[in-house]
């Protein structure tokens, strides 16, 4: 990572924030926008001898995250990398789902990813840069429940593949990742019976660890994928192949 800067969205916890401490680990500095306070991970990261920074900002308001980006620019003058993972469910069968539950996923995953993309592009088009989307296989399979999520992660896809072509040739590389079923909050709220199902139609029979898609967006954003953009990686442990 060379001292390049990414901002995470939602790198407090889970995912987000194994990318964060992997990034540092390769040598990269990191500036956290997140609801959840992220001191904690500025700490470690500061710890592993990188610079980081904790901004507390909903992603889904477009102002907010203008004036975050900015900040990340003033204090440590440069933006290289974005990484949108910050990510919702609010889970419930089309017909009995409310429309602030349908909006409200797709304000936070899919408007989120616009903004905060929209924000850093400005910072990249001199020097270059790359992002990572966060999807979910759940965006390409579809799931019972889950058609305000599904419908928000493969929004996430389309938006992926546009900004890789209408910013390939200023030097800005646009991929997502699609994971499975990985071990965080957000899987820990799902009851024992649906955890046991699902790890039975895994290939590779365990959910993943937050670390391993980790690796896989280090991938992307380093210079390891400098020919590829506009690509989808499925983290699944064969869940979606
Ligand atoms: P997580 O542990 O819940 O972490 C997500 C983080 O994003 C949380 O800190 C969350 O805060 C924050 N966030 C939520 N709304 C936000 C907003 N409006 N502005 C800023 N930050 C916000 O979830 P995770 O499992 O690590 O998921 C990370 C990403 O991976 C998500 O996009 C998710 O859809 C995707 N994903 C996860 C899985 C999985 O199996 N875990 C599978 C496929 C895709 P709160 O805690 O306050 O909400």
């Amino acid at each position: 990572m060379n001292g390049k800067v990414t901002i995470i969205t939602g790198g407090a916890k889970g995912i987000g924030r194994a990318i964060a401490v992997f990034l540092a680990e390769k040598g990269g500095d990191i500036a956290i926008f997140d609801m959840v306070d992220g001191s904690e991970t500025v700490a470690t990261i500061k710890k592993m001898g990188r610079n980081a920074m904790y901004v507390c900002v909903d992603v889904s308001d477009f102002k907010l995250v203008e004036d975050a980006v900015e900040s990340v620019y003033k204090e440590m003058g440069r933006i290289d990398n974005l990484v949108n993972n910050a990510g919702i469910t609010l889970d419930r069968l089309l017909l009995r789902m409310k429309e602030e539950e349908w909006d409200k996923v797709i304000a936070v995953n899919l408007k989120g990813v616009y903004n905060c993309t929209k924000a850093v592009l400005k910072y990249m088009l001199k020097n270059g840069g790359s992002i990572v989307n966060v999807s979910s296989i759940t965006g390409i399979m579809g799931n019972i429940g889950q058609s305000n999520y599904a419908a928000s992660k493969a929004g996430i896809i389309g938006f992926t593949k546009s900004i890789a072509k209408e910013y390939a040739e200023r030097g800005i590389k646009v991929n997502a990742v699609a994971p499975g079923f990985i071990k965080t909050d957000m899987t820990e709220a799902l009851n024992d019976k649906i955890k046991e199902e699902m790890i039975k139609m895994i290939p590779l029979k365990r959910p993943g660890e937050p670390e391993e898609v980790a690796k896989v967006v280090y991938f992307l954003l380093s210079d390891y994928s400098s020919y590829i953009t506009g690509e989808v990686i499925n983290v699944s442990g064969g869940l979606y192949m």
